[in-house]
């Protein structure tokens, strides 16, 4: 029988060396982007669910949770938040960010789930990183 999976082999698989924390085991993506374990640790199988879950305890009912970096394969409990299905859908397709930035196709920047972010915030952010000396 093959070794039961814990949340040890699950962090073995989260790359944690940089800001965001992205899942880099096999995975496989559900139609929104966000990423599940063909192993489930815990009795949810999504991997950020998880990550949430071990950190912070059960998610409410009702609730999801919104990666506020929009990397959805990001496992980092700090880059998310419970939010109402409601305000997760405007989010999503929100057609300015959360500082009111336009979300223009010159302005929006795809990482690599997918997701659409600010170019605007991005580059005060790492303005804001540089003048704090912290990383490049
Ligand atoms: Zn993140
Ligand atoms: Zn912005």
């Amino acid at each position: 029988m093959r070794r039961r999976r814990t949340m040890d082999d699950f962090w073995a698989l989260v790359d944690r060396s940089g800001e965001c924390w992205p899942f880099v085991g096999e995975y496989a993506t559900t139609q929104r982007g966000y990423v599940h374990l063909s192993w489930p640790v815990l009795p949810d199988r999504y991997v950020h669910r998880t990550a949430w879950i071990e950190t912070h305890g059960p998610i409410p009912d009702g609730l999801q949770i919104d990666h506020t970096c929009q990397n959805k394969r990001c496992c980092r409990p700090e880059h998310m938040r419970l939010v109402t299905p409601g305000e997760h859908n405007r989010i999503t397709f929100a057609t300015t960010c959360k500082k009111g930035h336009p979300l223009t196709e010159e302005n929006t920047i795809k990482n690599g789930s997918g997701a659409r972010l600010c170019g605007e915030c991005r580059r005060d952010y790492r303005r804001r990183r540089r003048q704090a000396g912290i990383g490049t």
